[in-house]
């Protein structure tokens, strides 16, 4: 088996060299432990905070060390009652092709009529992140004008089906003209071409009205834009800023203080803090994707070498939907 491990810690945009492939030795299996062959690996914004060494809500990556990330495999060997040969199991041993661990780490797969790389997209971890984000912590409701950046990635196109099936009014942003087509053919009422011009004057075209909701992906001039045009008591979920993760200056924003006048409630929030209501989410979605209501798109790399590449992807727009890669 092989392993991704960190090599070094990047400054700015990582590069090939910060990462490193090494053998894990091959061992037997303890009681209650389960051995699982990894199927797909997930790559996701999030891991490059995980690269830096500073304090967040999640641990940093060690040095030389295996990463870690979201992966879907099949238990090849078990030592424990619950799982047998054959199940198929996500969990967060991920960034290898074989993982090992206590059979609480693996979780078997819900029961739904997707394929199971869906778990690592809109149906695990980037969904609930959408679905909550816009429902529960923007309090988005039919009728609201929604505003979602990166609306082409795992979240964004997510968050563009979930507001659409519950009869609001969304505009989108994505990177380049088939992106822009993409995200419209998901039911969005205006896209705009962020690489096209500025955001705040396609904003206001797109939204003569202003915007009830922001869904924030990206932050910097995504996230002026949304101030310039917030109507008064919008709601921001503030979910990801993809514009400075790789990003040592600050950002300057002119609308910043529109916060003030127009009572705008901006709100920043971890997916975990809504994994409570996980079934809910199965629920809804599951009756969504019944009801033929939700498109899922992904963006696949094939083979354990191929993670760095995928992974940088997410910072240039290789990706359209989720990202994976097929071990
Ligand atoms: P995506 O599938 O959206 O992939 C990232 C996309 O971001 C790229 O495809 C690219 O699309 C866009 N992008 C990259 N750099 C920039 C930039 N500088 N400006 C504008 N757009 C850019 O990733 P996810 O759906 O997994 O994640 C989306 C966001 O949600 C991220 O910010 C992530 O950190 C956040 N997140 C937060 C969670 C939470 O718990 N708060 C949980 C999960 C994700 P394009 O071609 O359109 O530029």
């Amino acid at each position: 088996p092989r392993a991704w491990t960190l090599a070094a810690r990047p400054q700015g945009m990582p590069r090939s060299t910060d990462f490193a492939i090494v053998d894990l030795p091959v061992r037997d299996l303890a009681e209650g432990e389960v051995r699982v062959a990894n199927r797909w690996l997930s790559v996701d914004p999030y891991m490059r905070g995980r690269m830096n060494d500073v304090k967040s809500y999640v641990p940093p990556f060690q040095i030389g060390a295996p990463m870690e990330g979201g992966a879907v495999g099949e238990v090849v060997e078990s030592r424990d009652a619950g799982l047998k040969p054959g199940d198929m199991v996500q969990h967060m041993l991920g960034w290898r092709d074989e993982a090992v661990g206590p059979a609480s780490a693996f979780h078997k797969l819900p029961l739904l009529d997707v394929p199971p790389q869906a778990f690592l997209g809109q149906f695990g971890m980037p969904g609930m992140t959408a679905y909550f984000g816009l429902l529960a912590v923007a309090e988005a409701k039919a009728g609201d004008t929604v505003f979602v950046s990166a609306a082409a990635g795992a979240v964004g196109s997510t968050v563009v089906q979930v507001a659409k099936a519950k009869g609001m009014t969304v505009i989108g942003s994505a990177g380049g003209p088939d992106k822009v087509a993409w995200v419209r053919s998901l039911g969005a009422d205006a896209v705009i071409d962020y690489k096209a011009g500025p955001v705040a004057k396609a904003l206001g075209e797109a939204a003569p009205k202003g915007i009830d909701v922001y869904f924030d992906n990206v932050g910097g001039d995504h996230l002026d834009a949304a101030l310039a045009h917030a109507r008064p008591r919008a709601r921001f979920a503030i979910c990801g800023m993809i514009d400075v993760y790789n990003d040592a200056k600050p950002t300057q924003l002119k609308y910043l203080a529109r916060l003030i006048g127009n009572r705008v409630r901006m709100e920043g929030f971890i997916v975990s803090d809504h994994m409570g209501r996980a079934e809910e989410f199965y629920r809804d979605m599951g009756a969504m994707l019944a009801a033929g209501t939700l498109r899922r798109e992904e963006t696949v790399h094939d083979g354990l070498d191929a993670m760095p590449d995928a992974f940088l992807g997410l910072f240039s727009g290789g990706n359209t939907g989720k990202m994976l890669v097929r071990v």
